[in-house]
């Protein structure tokens, strides 16, 4: 007896060659899929307990969002039109400093909801403070059912780029301790949770470690075989620093400090310089493009093409509420298959397929989870979308790769599997509760705010 038999879909495989199968079904044994292939042939071989009819629908693998804060969705839109630093300094962090577990636990929950509801399936976080509690959000993570490698942030300097006093004391840490924590949560939650969760490094920006506090954390990754995150050449001050103070490139400086492998994601990777490229490639390391993020505070235009044509993997990320402000996969996909044809003036860079790519496979590569995520295939794990094609904005069906990247959204995402579990059918989130939460983050949201005496709201008079 099998599980689940999804039928009738359009199957996007991302498999090898890349094929798509009409009239396609995928079939769930436990956490795993064990076989793909032609409704016809497939249904009449498995007696399932689920079969779920996705005519007019396409299947396709979970999205991976590889950057991540979970912690800034409750404070989405609280620091628009601001650029980098500042809406750091005067919002993001302080806001973020008055969060106590409950705040952190809320938001993870928001999060949470808003990725699955948009087709993410498995996330990487890009570092969680103590204050936000990471056992509540690594039990909120589980009891929600996603995918996540969750970092610890780690620092033992206050400074971003040349800025010495950039992280405000409410979100300050000092190296012992970050390292400690993040090795407890290594032995407590790496691996675990049915091997949903696994616990990452998250370093923090240049500036805020010493050289040899990055060689330690890429110590203590290399023995507990995990994934370091770092946010890397953002805006231009970061690049101006490392060649100021150290005399190198960002990438130089990462391989100084011993920060490169296949289990580092870099963030953003705006200003990378071309020579970078090549330790980039065959370091094999990730660079996780956030073009939302990177539009809205004016970061700059990522290298996109040229990284990709250098042989470097590239994955996307939505990055925060602050900063994007939604953590939707769908619209960043759009997002980064556009922006780099008008900055290049050639129509023909980044088509729809590649950026499926960067959000499926180049994603699933960057994870620790690697070869078995990102594509529907025997003996995958079982993480897969189905989008709702039957809507009038995404017909006619031409190429229903170029209607999901062009036409589509978050809210055309029909039913979410994870880990061979149906965690949303029919838009319904199975495994929280939906309204409840929307209903504590409104008056949480705006409770942080009075937190620090700031008045976030319309521009615009409001009678
Ligand atoms: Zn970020």
């Amino acid at each position: 007896m099998t599980d689940i038999v999804l039928t009738h879909g359009t199957v996007v495989t991302m498999n090898g060659r890349r094929e798509i199968l009409r009239d396609g079904a995928v079939v769930i044994e436990g956490n795993k899929i064990v076989s793909v292939g032609k409704t016809e042939k497939i249904k009449p071989k498995y007696m399932a307990d689920v079969e779920l009819d996705c005519t007019g629908k396409l299947v396709l693998p979970g999205l991976v969002d590889c950057h991540v804060h979970l912690a800034q969705a409750l404070i989405r839109g609280c620091a628009d039109d601001l650029s980098l630093v500042p809406w750091l300094r005067e919002r993001v962090h302080p806001m973020q400093g008055t969060y106590s577990p409950k705040d952190g636990e809320l938001s993870t929950k928001l999060c949470c909801l808003e990725m699955i509801k948009s087709g993410t399936t498995c996330f990487v976080e890009s570092g969680l403070h103590w204050r936000y509690g990471f056992n509540e959000i690594a039990r909120v993570v589980e009891e929600i059912g996603i995918r996540a490698a969750l970092s610890k942030k780690l620092m033992n300097l206050r400074g971003y780029a040349d800025v010495p006093d950039a992280i405000c004391e409410s979100m300050a840490e000092d190296g012992e301790t970050t390292l400690r924590q993040t090795l407890e949560m290594i032995k407590k939650w790496h691996g675990k949770a049915g091997n949903l969760i696994h616990v990452w490094f998250g370093a923090r920006t240049p500036g805020a470690c010493t050289v040899d506090f990055y060689r330690e954390m890429v110590e203590q990754a290399r023995k507990h075989q995990t994934g370091i995150t770092i946010h890397l050449g953002e805006v231009k001050q970061d690049i101006d620093y490392m060649r100021k103070e150290f005399k190198m490139t960002p990438m130089e400086f990462m391989r100084h400090c011993g920060v490169v492998g296949p289990h580092v994601i870099y963030v953003h990777g705006v200003w990378i310089p071309q020579e970078d490229f090549k330790i980039l490639s065959e370091t094999e390391g990730t660079i996780c493009h956030c073009p939302a993020s990177n539009l809205k505070l004016a970061s700059g235009f990522a290298p996109v093409p040229e990284m990709l044509h250098a042989g470097v993997n590239v994955a996307l990320g939505c990055d925060g509420g602050p900063s994007n402000n939604c953590y939707d996969m769908i619209r960043e996909m759009k997002l980064a298959a556009i922006v780099h044809k008008a900055r290049l003036l050639d129509p023909e860079v980044l088509p729809a397929e590649r950026v499926l790519e960067m959000a499926t496979v180049n994603g699933a590569r960057a994870t620790l989870w690697g070869k078995e995520l990102g594509s529907l295939e025997p003996g995958k794990l079982a993480d897969l979308i189905v989008v709702d094609q039957r809507n009038p904005h995404l017909v006619p069906v031409r190429n229903p790769v170029s209607n999901l990247v062009y036409a589509a959204n978050g809210s055309d995402v029909d039913t979410v599997i994870i880990d061979g579990k149906i965690v949303m059918q029919g838009r319904e989130v199975k495994t929280i509760d939906e309204a409840k939460i929307v209903e504590r983050v409104q008056e949480t949201g705006l409770e942080v705010d009075k937190r620090l005496g700031l008045e976030i709201g319309p521009n615009w008079p409001v009678k």
